[in-house]
């Protein structure tokens, strides 16, 4: 079936050879496995410092955790902000990582380009057209998270702005979608992964934790975005889920759990 396509730069057809994005020594999109792992929220030094080298020794190449939140409500924890950058800049460093956090509004890109590696675009922003013009006009890699009610034809044309804007290095993320299923907090779709990767030559990072929303199918649902052909993963983990300063903790793993999916996978694909 040929699909009408309003985006260009995005596309396969017009780009055959996969788009590889290289950020600190890590290829993304080039035949290896990169794991990016950490906490839903920085909270404090000590814990992204501490799960950091969690990540680092089980294997991963890349930090993730969030100094802005998009929360839900209003009232919820908001996140540590520009300390939080700093404090995660800090562990990244220390321990060797990438870091790859979450900017909200156009104003915060440069700062948070200062101290991460890695930008994310969340669900909740795929669309923020303003953010993306604004990610277009850096260099600096965007993880671009699907819009949890959006098409393809929709998240292909949101990564349009941002490399029409200049800026090619650009990765999508599926991180589940709203479907009538309330048992997992959203539908991971993994026919996502092949058809992203027919369409697009952008490499594509799949997100088993917000797409479950349920610790117990975080391992089987990573490894089956592995087999359907994903160039890595985002995975939460945290020291204490019980008590983290998100609801995301019944998602994260735990640093032991995190660890033995690590080495499960090295059987399925090597790591950068
Ligand atoms: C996150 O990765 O912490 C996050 C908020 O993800 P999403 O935008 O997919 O909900
Ligand atoms: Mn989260």
């Amino acid at each position: 079936v040929k699909i009408s396509k309003s985006y260009k730069l995005a596309s396969r057809d017009f780009h055959p050879d996969n788009t590889v994005i290289s950020v600190k020594g890590v290829q993304i999109g080039g035949g290896e496995l990169v794991v990016m792992g950490g906490p839903c929220a920085v909270e404090n030094a000590q814990q992204i410092d501490e799960i950091a080298g969690l990540v680092k020794a089980a294997g991963g190449q890349v930090l993730r955790g969030g100094a802005f939140k998009p929360r839900t409500g209003p009232y919820s924890f908001q996140g540590t902000g520009v300390e939080g950058l700093i404090m995660m800049a800090e562990a990244g460093h220390k321990h060797g990582l990438v870091t790859i956090t979450e900017v909200m509004t156009p104003e915060y890109v440069d700062i948070c380009a200062e101290y991460a590696d890695i930008l994310q675009v969340g669900t909740r922003n795929m669309q923020n057209f303003d953010l993306l013009r604004k990610l277009g006009e850096t260099d600096k890699p965007v993880l671009l998270k699907r819009g949890f009610s959006a098409t393809y034809d929709e998240f292909l044309n949101a990564a349009e702005y941002i490399l029409a804007g200049g800026n090619p290095n650009v990765m999508l993320c599926e991180r589940g979608i709203r479907t009538f299923e309330s048992y997992t907090r959203n539908t991971l779709d993994l026919s996502a992964i092949p058809v992203l990767q027919n369409l697009s030559h952008l490499p594509v990072i799949s997100d088993p934790s917000h797409g479950t929303g349920r610790r117990e199918l975080v391992a089987p649902m990573t490894k089956a975005s592995v087999a359907a052909g994903a160039d890595g993963l985002i995975i939460e983990m945290h020291t204490d889920p019980d008590n983290s300063m998100t609801g995301d903790g019944v998602q994260s793993l735990f640093p032991d759990q995190f660890a033995e999916l690590l080495q499960d996978l090295e059987k399925l694909a090597p790591l950068v």
